[in-house]
């Protein structure tokens, strides 16, 4: 942009530091809004295509700020992962995830899985898998309850670290899901490279369902069944969209039609629930 000349520069320049300013701040308050634990989870729940049962919620981090109020999770994610910051903003996430679903499914006698995001920076600390370790023994939660989210454009940055910690994690006896799929770079064959269980396709190839989008979504679905990886659809928010997809052999859904994101205490009452 620079080499444009120096009209775009000035131009560009003062709302350039504004939103450096807002990110520097946020990270700030980011910051000890994880130690004054001014965070909270909410749970999204993901159903059993074939069954209809529930089986288990992808825990997702809210920011209740002191003035600007709820701030999405997609802006300060960003920061965070800017910095350091998203691994005591992460660990904070896993831990609590585990504590709470350690405890819903002892009250209920239940399998639920957890779903946990993690970004590739934390995923590259070498202590990650001994972190997950930790908090698995800490909070009781048997390991195949915990499944963490990897995007496929955060891998793809680095291949061979990421690969090697997924290894470590499958041997541990965590589960992994590739999120956001489709929306990277990578071509279907990476899967093969991948140590994943699940693979979560992107709402952006839910949404033209059922009236276009089809074939993509049914060769996503073919392929991931030919190398044993189940898949979940995101951001399911109509009935038709929910027919279609399990009738085209889609292991399990999330989205606003069976849920929304809820506090813990919504999300207990719910155990043992059924759609349809
Ligand atoms: P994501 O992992 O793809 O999470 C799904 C997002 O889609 C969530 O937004 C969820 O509320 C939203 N969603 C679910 N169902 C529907 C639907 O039917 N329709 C629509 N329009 N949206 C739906 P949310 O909670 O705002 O999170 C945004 C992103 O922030 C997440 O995307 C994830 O990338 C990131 N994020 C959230 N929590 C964490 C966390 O604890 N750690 C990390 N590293 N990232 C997180
Ligand atoms: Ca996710
Ligand atoms: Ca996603
Ligand atoms: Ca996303």
């Amino acid at each position: 942009a620079k080499s444009t000349g120096k009209n775009v520069a000035v131009a560009f320049h003062p709302s350039m530091t504004v939103e450096a300013h807002r990110r520097a701040r946020l990270e700030t308050e980011l910051r000890k809004a994880i130690d004054a634990d001014a965070l909270h989870l909410v749970y999204q729940p993901q159903f059993d295509c074939r069954t209809s049962q529930l089986i288990g919620a992808e825990a997702l981090v809210r920011w209740t700020h002191p003035s600007d109020g709820e701030i999405s999770p997609a802006e300060f994610i960003p920061v965070a992962e800017g910095s350091e910051l998203i691994v005591a903003l992460g660990q904070w996430v896993l831990r609590r995830a585990c504590l709470d679903a350690a405890r819903w499914n002892a009250e209920h006698d239940t399998a639920i899985h957890v779903s946990v995001n993690v970004s590739a920076r934390q995923l590259r600390q070498a202590q990650f898998t001994e972190q997950v370790k930790a908090v698995l023994d800490e909070s009781g939660l048997a390991s195949p309850l915990l499944e963490l989210e990897l995007t496929e454009s955060q891998l793809m940055a680095n291949m061979a670290v990421g690969v090697e910690a997924m290894q470590q994690l499958r041997t541990a006896g965590v589960r992994l899901a590739l999120d956001d799929f489709g929306t990277g770079y990578s071509s279907l064959s990476y899967l093969q490279s991948f140590p994943v269980n699940n693979l979560k396709i992107d709402r952006s190839f839910i949404r033209p369902l059922p009236q276009a989008g089809q074939p993509i979504v049914a060769a996503i679905i073919s392929m991931a069944r030919s190398f044993g990886i189940a898949v979940v659809a995101e951001g399911v928010e109509e009935p038709s969209q929910l027919a279609w997809l399990c009738d085209a052999g889609c292991d399990i859904v999330q989205g606003y039609l069976t849920g929304r994101p809820m506090p813990v205490a919504q999300f207990r009452e719910l155990l043992g629930a059924e759609i349809c």
